[in-house]
């Protein structure tokens, strides 16, 4: 096997263990295998061993790999900030949007989904760590966000996403990690539709387990470090 085929496993093995240490059940937080930057062959390898959700971050690069790969089976997930020249091609080539923060960029995607396909799964983005440089809406902002993308018929709002501060501090990762599982949590109290909490990177993906994530994306632990 290659070494991005045992990264794979090792990774699995990972979550696997995390499950079991915080109690959760088996299977009950899905891996997304981040592959910016990363060759269609380098999918390839990872499709093989059964891992099927991608998550991508440019639009260009990754509509190249859909056409290279040309798998149906595959489930592309949207997690780059998103400009609103991009929101037609996003709609129409992804099923899951992780990035969304504001309402002028779910209108479009809303608008722009072809209606012969099933409804575009959405995350609105906070930004956690209230650095500057990230995208996301602030916490108290959720709620109002979230009622108005429940009307939209073409998307169906399933949770949120964060990216904390990267930090190898534990106990700072948890306390992110914590206040998006908070957050996530009194969303869900007021929608049926809401069970994704996407939230966990290579850096801190057992604290985003521990906290009650559902949904982690890898890049880095599975195809290496990134060149660019
Ligand atoms: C790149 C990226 C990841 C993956 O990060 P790794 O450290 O490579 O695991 C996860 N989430 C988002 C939003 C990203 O842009």
């Amino acid at each position: 096997m290659n070494n991005i085929a045992v990264n794979l496993q090792a990774v699995q093995q990972q979550i696997y263990q995390a499950e079991q240490q915080s109690k959760r059940e088996r299977c009950s937080v899905k891996l997304l295998a981040v592959s910016k930057t990363r060759s269609a062959n380098e999918l390839e390898t990872v499709i093989k061993q059964g891992q099927i959700d991608f998550g991508e971050n440019y639009l260009q690069e990754a509509l190249d790999k859909q056409i290279q790969l040309n798998n149906s089976q595959v489930i592309w997930h949207f997690i780059g900030s998103i400009q609103s020249n991009k929101t037609k091609a996003i709609a129409e080539n992804f099923s899951w949007v992780h990035s969304v923060d504001r309402l002028k960029i779910a209108s479009r995607l809303n608008e722009q989904r072809p209606p012969h396909l099933s409804p575009l799964n959405i995350l609105v983005q906070i930004n956690v760590s209230l650095e500057h440089s990230k995208s996301g809406i602030l916490q108290h902002q959720l709620m109002s966000l979230a009622t108005e993308i429940e009307q939209l018929p073409h998307l169906r709002l399933r949770g949120i996403m964060g990216l904390p501060a990267p930090t190898t501090k534990f106990s700072e990762q948890q306390k992110q990690c914590e206040t998006l599982a908070s957050l996530y949590n009194q969303l869900k109290q007021s929608q049926k539709t809401i069970d994704t909490l996407s939230m966990g990177t290579s850096n801190d993906y057992q604290a985003a387990i521990a906290a009650g994530s559902t949904m982690v994306r890898i890049g880095t632990a599975i195809f290496g470090p990134r060149t660019q």
